[in-house]
């Protein structure tokens, strides 16, 4: 290459070939910017490299929200941890982490309607897509009618390698509508396939002692306890729906609420 002969289509060409399509857009904004922060050219060069990795960045996590389909967005910057006391913001800063989600553990938010639990399932799947881990976001319904007919058509396999892969299952909701006949065995099924290989994170308006009833079959939902409660994290949040709290506090209700109680710990039952 000569050093003198500086083509603008041939360096277009070969950051699209390099695929630094950041870059590439915003060469010409970049380089302004680093001459106007006099930025000597290894600088300039290392200032180049970040641009193309934070937008590399957000287009991975824009792309595995899309993928994880989160019923809506919600983070745990946004959580009012004051409204809700039972949940403590330093073992959400720590789930953030991922560590869990790193050593295969579980995580069962259990409470009443309305209390957070969805909203801390997608903020913990959000700050996981962020670290790097595929996240899959599900209803119990959903993902038990989804088995259930893969089982009676006979491909049972592919769907359950489907609920598989992501390194997170959110399911959602268990124990609000009654399940499948079959619904024990499949998600039993599902849960030894995912084990030490990915996490569950589950939520139930039930507490785990009433498991046998919601998958109605004792037995086998003491199995899929035994699995999930091995490595958990169970936060059982009670008190007043958010939603409730907040129509009081506006003077839409009355009557006073009941004082929310603060109970969490690994491997504990409510
Ligand atoms: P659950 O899944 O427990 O039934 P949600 O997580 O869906 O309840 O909460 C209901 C609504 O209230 C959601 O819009 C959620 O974002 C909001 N919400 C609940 N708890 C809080 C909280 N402590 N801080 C901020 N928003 C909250
Ligand atoms: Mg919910």
């Amino acid at each position: 290459m000569s050093l003198s002969a500086y083509d603008p289509e041939r360096l277009n060409t070969m950051l699209t070939r390099l695929k630094l399509t950041a870059v590439r857009d915003r060469l010409d904004n970049l380089l302004d910017e680093a001459a106007r922060g006099g930025l000597n050219l290894r600088e300039a060069l290392a200032f180049l490299c970040e641009a193309e990795i934070a937008h590399k960045d957000q287009r991975r996590i824009q792309m595995g929200l899309s993928i994880a389909k989160f019923p809506y967005v919600r983070t745990l910057d946004g959580f009012d941890y004051d409204a809700q006391p039972a949940v403590d913001a330093g073992q959400m800063r720590e789930l953030a982490t991922g560590r869990w989600i790193a050593n295969g553990d579980a995580v069962l938010l259990l409470g009443p309607p309305g209390v957070g639990k969805t909203h801390l399932a997608v903020a913990l799947g959000r700050e996981a897509i962020i670290r790097g881990y595929s996240v899959l976001f599900t209803t119990a319904t959903a993902l038990m009618t989804a088995l259930s007919q893969a089982h009676a058509r006979g491909w049972l396999d592919e769907r359950l390698s489907h609920y598989s892969k992501p390194k997170l299952l959110i399911v959602d909701e268990l124990g609000y509508l009654p399940l499948e006949p079959h619904a024990a065995h499949l998600f039993f099924q599902l849960a030894a396939r995912r084990y030490e290989r990915g996490s569950l994170l589950v939520t139930s308006n039930r507490s785990v002692g009433e498991w046998g009833e919601v998958f109605g079959d004792p037995v086998v939902a003491t199995a899929i306890l035994d699995r999930l409660l091995h490595h958990s994290h169970v936060v059982t949040i009670r008190g007043e729906s958010y939603r409730l709290r907040e129509k009081r506090r506006a003077g839409l209700l009355g009557g006073s609420p009941p004082p929310p109680r603060r109970t969490e710990g690994k491997r504990r039952s409510m």
